[in-house]
């Protein structure tokens, strides 16, 4: 089972990620974890990667991708993988095509967690903390007893710089401009599959589940 998911932030690919990790028992291979154990490790690709950033640089696409190469070639992966936050780009997912196909593992799914901009803006901006005991609260998902006031200590509720909403506009949009051009290619090649992640996230485990019924 080869799959790539795909979702803005806050549409909640990384609670999706966990459920179809735990029912197929394949590896959850994520950009960050990739790079940190190839470094750990001190591969000669890792080693690499670490001098471009410690030169505070973008690790270049033929790094990148060969670290891939590496961590799909583990056993671990025999039965497949799910990735993600890579590619991100149409150069590495030409580049991951071609080392699929040396691998001899085509990708079968691009899985999309698709959810409204504006679902996005409420998800993400509303999240709360206390400065006094660092509980974090949602105003809608998981709101505290006392309307802006922390549960644990009556401390008042504050918002971080980062969750105010011209902020996260701003966040989703770019990166929505990044992963447009990566949806459309896997949309010609026919492996998208978009589910509706506006929905609660068993509902959207359901419909992705039912995707992948189909390649077991
Ligand atoms: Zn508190």
């Amino acid at each position: 089972m080869n799959l790539i998911l795909m979702g803005l932030p806050g549409a909640g690919k990384g609670t999706q990620a966990e459920k179809i990790v735990e029912k197929y028992q394949i590896p959850h291979i994520s950009t960050g974890d990739m790079f940190r154990s190839a470094m750990k490790e001190g591969t000669d690709l890792g080693k690499k990667a670490q001098s471009f950033m410690d030169q505070g640089e973008l690790v270049p696409d033929e790094v990148t991708i060969g670290i891939v190469r590496e961590r799909l070639s583990k056993p671990d992966c025999q039965a497949g993988f799910l990735l993600d936050g890579f590619p991100r780009t149409i150069a590495q997912a030409e580049a991951l095509e071609q080392l699929l196909a040396e691998l001899a593992t085509p990708l079968q799914y691009v899985l999309h967690v698709d959810v409204p901009k504006d679902k996005l803006i409420e998800r993400l901006t509303g999240r709360r903390i206390c400065p006094e005991c660092g509980a974090t609260y949602h105003v809608i998902f998981n709101p505290p007893k006392v309307e802006g006031i922390c549960d644990h200590d009556g401390t008042a509720l504050i918002q971080r710089d980062d969750d105010r909403p011209e902020t996260v506009s701003k966040r989703l949009e770019v990166n929505a401009e990044q992963t447009q051009p990566l949806l459309d290619f896997y949309q010609d090649k026919g492996y998208l599959v978009t589910v509706d992640g506006d929905q609660d996230i068993n509902v959207v485990f359901e419909e992705i589940d039912k995707q992948l019924q189909t390649l077991v």
